[in-house]
């Protein structure tokens, strides 16, 4: 089966439509997995989550979905997402609002453990080095786990040397790059966001998975970032979060 894996798309419909055009050229897809974070920051909260549920997909709670639900303690925002925070509230559509309360933190699904931030702490962790990588193995059974949060594509390869030592690889994938997903080594992944790249390229990020053939392909696609802009200007949306999309960043 072959799957679209996307993450942080965060109320950005021009960007999400982008990928999923792109994803439908690069030959389809049988299901959409869904790491978080649909809304929050963009200026398409209920849009974007219309269009994931136009798909068969899997779609796990992210930290700025629980906020938009009124269930965060908004100090843990800086100012700007916390103005985001309360916009998208006020957004929130009842049909929105109940997908997005029924979103699971976790999901396992044969080799694969889903989540938005960490396989520890699914909903807050950042997986943003080695040794917090290190850590997490522990924390899921299935050889291979799929994060988002950080808005940064990353692969962390656990695996045993000669002597029977378990060491850890990071790589930081360039986009057409393909990562086999071998056993019995173990492996986190993160394709990148959608909607908010922090990587220093503004181009929407996504992957996509051959489930049994355990290939992992990275993608980039440039969307029409100034009409998102546009929509955030319009919603009075902070402009630091407008002047990100531009820089990736
Ligand atoms: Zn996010």
């Amino acid at each position: 089966m072959r799957v679209l894996v996307i993450s942080d798309i965060h109320g950005n419909l021009e960007a999400l439509e982008a990928v999923l055009q792109a994803a439908e050229a690069e030959g389809g897809f049988e299901r959409i997995w869904c790491l978080g974070d649909v809304v929050g920051y963009g200026p398409n909260p209920n849009e974007c989550v219309a269009r994931l549920r136009e798909f068969d997909h899997i779609c796990v709670l992210g930290n700025h979905d629980a906020a938009a639900l009124g269930r965060v303690n908004l100090e843990d925002f800086n100012p700007d997402a916390r103005q985001a925070v309360l916009w998208t509230q006020k957004q929130l559509t009842p049909v929105t609002r109940s997908y997005l309360e029924s979103r699971p933190e976790r999901v396992v699904i044969g080799d694969y453990t889903i989540v938005h931030g960490s396989p520890r702490d699914p909903v807050w962790e950042y997986i943003i080095s080695p040794s917090i990588a290190q850590e997490q193995f522990h924390y899921f059974d299935t050889d291979i786990c799929l994060v988002g949060h950080t808005h940064v594509p990353a692969v962390y390869h656990h695996f045993s040397d000669d002597r029977g030592r378990w060491q850890l690889a990071w790589h930081l994938p360039e986009p057409g790059e393909t990562y086999e997903l071998r056993s019995p080594d173990r492996w986190i992944v993160n394709p990148g966001s959608v909607g908010q790249p922090r990587d220093q390229d503004p181009r929407a990020a996504y992957a996509l998975l051959d489930v049994e053939e355990r290939r992992w392909h990275y993608y980039r696609v440039p969307y029409n970032i100034e009409r998102t802009q546009y929509l955030m200007r319009k919603a009075g949306l902070p402009p630091r979060l407008i002047a990100r999309l531009s820089y990736g960043w």
